[in-house]
């Protein structure tokens, strides 16, 4: 199984790390030729105007855009959550636009920009340690988005069809299991939800 890491900015190293770990190939992207053999993507954390800025200008909107539609799991953690959205508060324009939800940035507040939490997950025996830098929340989900861990009343983990995405950075401790469960959901792609009934933008 091939994994690809989305790396033009952000936390990159780690999740090559937590892919590896979990006995997948992990294959660095800078470009779209290399998107071309993945079984799946993740989308890491960083910034996602400055990330949207670097995918632009590496032409790989539309390569992404296909690889979505292609069914192939996506993982977005943080501003990889972002890029994922349909609609984000505040912007008019999403990027990938892919999973049916609203998405609120930088929503914890600035004094607490950092932090750690323990968090309960559907499918994952709690606790799940999890570290949010900036995260952001998702404050509407769609008929066909799975909510599967809120923290203090917000939604901070969900999946739709091929699509996983969370609010915070599941790479930066030494617990692989959310990645885990994204490589069960590339592994069993066929058995998804199809991404055919999301809109596009
Ligand atoms: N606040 C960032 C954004 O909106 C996300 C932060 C992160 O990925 N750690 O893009």
């Amino acid at each position: 199984m091939k994994i690809g890491v989305l790396a033009l900015q952000g936390a990159v190293r780690e999740h090559v790390q937590a892919i590896q770990a979990c006995s997948a190939e992990a294959v660095v992207v800078k470009k779209a030729a290399e998107l071309a053999d993945l079984d799946g993507l993740v989308l890491p954390g960083g910034e996602s105007t400055a990330m949207r800025r670097l995918i632009d200008r590496a032409e790989l909107m539309e390569p992404l855009r296909e690889f979505a539609d292609s069914g192939k799991p996506m993982f977005g953690t943080c501003a990889g959550l972002v890029l994922l959205a349909k609609e984000i508060e505040g912007q008019e324009a999403a990027h990938l636009g892919v999973m049916d939800m609203t998405v609120a940035r930088n929503s914890f507040g600035r004094q607490v920009d950092s932090f750690e939490a323990d968090l309960d997950i559907a499918g994952i025996d709690a606790p799940f340690p999890a570290v949010f830098i900036r995260a952001p929340h998702i404050v509407r989900a769609g008929e066909d988005v799975e909510v599967l861990c809120e923290y203090d009343g917000r939604i901070v983990l969900a999946r739709s069809g091929p699509f996983l995405g969370c609010s915070f950075h599941p790479e930066l401790t030494g617990d692989h299991r959310l990645m885990q469960l994204f490589l069960d959901m590339v592994e069993n792609r066929e058995l998804l939800p199809t991404a055919a009934h999301y809109s596009k933008i």
